[in-house]
């Protein structure tokens, strides 16, 4: 390992790993996370067919590795029948332990990992000086790609991370007989469940609930036996699926507030530059496309073609151009689903007119990259 880098990235999720690959075929290149690999990750494990021709042009081939292809949807609330419809675009069901392994393999061929966490990161006369707990660092550009919520976020006094962040998310994998073709969204009081399958077999349970619903309950336990199993098609899930883990994943303090994709001259990536709300299954898409665009545009500053104010303005104008859209609409889902009377007018006018439900999705979706 070195001391300077062209490029450092925080962070070594699917935005910061496919950002490692795609600069370090012609930059030196160093990814930084506190965890090692393979390991598992809060999601619902769907990533959008957006941007599987992508990782295969970087020589990830999912449907070598057994993913899912997921194409259809079931949705439920509480009381009242379900609604299907074709996902228009579909996705694989690929667990996060298997994915983001995938992509870090590729990564060490030819950027450097260190297993450790940034503790902050100052521009000072045109390079960056990046702390980690034990190291200090170099580099021309530093990219953040810390996910949702990060220390560094609260050191570097990003504006978000003063609001308050209202929402908790559980994840589960089971063993249990669903298609293998559906994802099952089902809505509960505070909150809603994905239900789908992923390459080894397990069924992944993943769920986003207010902490405003859930501080009234004991645990994770109590609280699917009390709330999510309102909802009966997730009773008769919870009394036929066998837990693959002994415990729950779960996190806390998750926020959607609006984040800018530029801040102190450090490129945000992924969920680091916002958060989509999960019930639309594109922020693993989004996080792997930002790093494309990324690379594309500092490509450019780091080859002396372009000034980095440049090359940032860039990338800040077609992030917000790409995705700004997806996250308004995902905003406006959320807030529905999570209004008992909305969900119940929503779903009536579902059912009148299904074409809806493909359209909004489709709103909440990109072409594929
Ligand atoms: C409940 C829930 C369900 C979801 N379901 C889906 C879904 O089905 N489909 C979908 O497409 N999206 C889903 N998402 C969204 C998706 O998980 C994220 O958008 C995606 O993981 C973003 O990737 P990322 O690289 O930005 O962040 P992450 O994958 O979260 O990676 C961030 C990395 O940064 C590291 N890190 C943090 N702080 C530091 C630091 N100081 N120094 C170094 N490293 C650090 C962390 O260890 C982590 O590995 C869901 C989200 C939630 C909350």
């Amino acid at each position: 390992m070195k001391n300077e880098y062209d490029i450092i990235i925080a962070g070594g999720g699917l935005s910061g790993l496919t950002a490692a690959i795609l600069f370090s075929k012609d930059f030196n290149v160093l990814f930084i996370d506190p965890d090692a690999y393979p390991r598992h990750k809060m999601c619902g494990e769907y990533l959008s067919n957006e941007v599987i021709g992508f990782l295969k042009e970087l020589d990830i081939d999912l449907d070598r590795e057994s993913s899912v292809d997921l194409e259809h949807l079931k949705f439920t609330i509480a009381g009242h029948r379900s609604i299907e419809c074709a996902l228009p675009q579909g996705g694989k069901g690929i667990s996060r332990y298997h994915l983001d392994h995938l992509l870090y393999q590729k990564a060490i061929k030819s950027a450097d990992f260190l297993q450790d966490k940034v503790v902050n990161a100052v521009f000072d006369k045109d390079t960056f000086q990046v702390s980690t707990t034990s190291q200090h660092l170099q580099c021309k550009q530093f990219i953040m790609a810390t996910g949702k919520r990060s220390l560094l976020d609260k050191k570097l006094d990003r504006k978000f991370i003063q609001q308050k962040s209202p929402w908790l998310a559980v994840k589960m994998h089971y063993k249990y007989s669903i298609s293998d073709r559906l994802v099952e969204l089902h809505n509960f009081d505070g909150g809603y469940a994905g239900v789908s399958k992923v390459e080894n077999g397990h069924v992944n349970l993943c769920y986003l609930a207010s902490y405003e619903s859930f501080k009234k309950h004991k645990n994770v336990t109590d609280f699917n036996k009390k709330v999510l199993s309102k909802n009966e098609f997730l009773k008769s899930f919870f009394k036929e699926a066998i837990p693959a883990w002994e415990q729950p994943i779960t996190i806390s303090q998750i926020s959607f507030e609006k984040k800018e994709p530029i801040e102190n001259n450090i490129l945000m990536l992924g969920d680091t530059a916002g958060l989509i709300h999960p019930l639309c299954g594109n922020g693993m898409a989004m996080a792997i496309h930002s790093a494309k665009i990324a690379f594309e545009e500092l490509y450019l500053y780091l080859n002396d073609d372009m000034s980095r104010e440049q090359a940032l303005k860039n990338y800040a104008r077609r992030w917000k151009k790409t995705f700004r859209k997806r996250l308004k609409i995902g905003r406006i889902l959320q807030g529905i689903l999570l209004n008992k009377t909305y969900t119940r007018w929503g779903l009536w006018l579902l059912r009148k007119f299904p074409f809806i439900l493909p359209t909004t999705i489709k709103g909440t979706h990109g072409k594929p990259i």
